[in-house]
């Protein structure tokens, strides 16, 4: 579990509002692209610090918005904030904050999905495996379309130690849909635990850190929303290709709601490592 760290180790100069910005450039949110923004900095705060000690570290935010998680890692006191942002409306005002921190801020315009995360940060921050996390986070409150899919695909590249992974156990604090994050945390038994429960919990530690109501968006979305830390696990506790663990996960769970069979009682993760090629008998995950 990440020390939750400290913000305001920075201070920007004067700056719009948040809510400003968004009226200075017309960043009225989409409706179809799931836009929900983050006004409260003390919330903003309260995220970022979940992320653990950032004074010096290399950040990548992905989809920045409006920034105002941006000002919070900025408070921080980073050495480097990368920005991934998939809407160009966001670019200006993402600019203005750059100035406001100079130096520190990169901005790329483009799509966290298809973006090559091994070529992020600098070379000198790679920390082999079994050491320390390296010194790089990633943050984000993505649009639940981007975050889950986004997800799956950071855990492969955590069981193959590449994308943001080529780093080392690079952590990340991501945000959920809170029901997605219950069934990210789920522990063997509850009645929430899935597919998503195992395939995370076998590659890392997983933490759902908070819930942030959904009131606290603008425009306020249906759901309530979780705040979710993930660092890898220096040995999964599966030691089997990824693809192969997805497969035999996806019967297993494929299995327990066809048939309600309270049998498979998904409590021991480990003897799925004894699995060879081909789907088990009735495997305890
Ligand atoms: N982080 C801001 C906040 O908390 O107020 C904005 C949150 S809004 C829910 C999601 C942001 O992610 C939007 O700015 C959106 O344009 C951006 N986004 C959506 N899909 C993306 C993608 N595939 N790659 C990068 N950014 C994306």
């Amino acid at each position: 579990m990440a020390a939750p760290g400290k913000v305001a180790a920075f201070r920007l100069p004067p700056l719009p509002t948040i809510g400003e910005i968004i009226k200075l450039f017309r960043l009225k949110a989409l409706k179809q692209l799931s836009q929900n923004f983050l006004l409260d900095l003390r919330l903003t705060d309260k995220i970022v610090k979940q992320a653990g000690e950032l004074k010096n570290a290399h950040v990548c935010e992905v989809g920045p918005g409006p920034g105002g998680i941006t000002r919070s890692i900025l408070s921080a006191g980073v050495e480097q904030l990368l920005l991934i942002e998939k809407d160009a409306r966001f670019i200006p005002g993402l600019q203005m904050l750059s100035e406001a921190a100079p130096g520190k801020v990169r901005i790329v315009h483009g799509d966290i999905l298809t973006y090559k995360m091994e070529k992020a940060f600098p070379k000198h921050l790679i920390k082999s495996w079994e050491d320390e996390p390296p010194d790089i986070h990633i943050i984000g409150n993505l649009p639940f379309s981007v975050s889950t899919p986004l997800i799956i695909k950071w855990l492969e590249n955590v069981s193959k130690r590449d994308g943001p992974f080529f780093y080392g156990r690079t952590q990340m604090t991501l945000t959920f849909q809170k029901e997605v994050g219950e069934r990210l945390t789920a522990n063997p038994g509850s009645n929430q635990r899935s597919r998503l429960s195992v395939m995370a919990q076998h590659l890392c530690t997983v933490e759902n850190c908070f819930v942030i109501p959904g009131q606290a968006f603008v425009p306020k979305p249906e759901v309530d929303v979780a705040v979710v830390h993930f660092t890898p696990l220096v040995q999964p506790k599966i030691q089997q290709p990824f693809e192969l663990v997805e497969k035999v996960v996806q019967s297993a769970f494929q299995f327990r709601r066809k048939y309600c069979f309270r049998g498979i009682e998904f409590s021991d993760m480990r003897n799925l490592q004894s699995l060879h090629h081909g789907l088990p008998t009735l495997p305890h995950v």
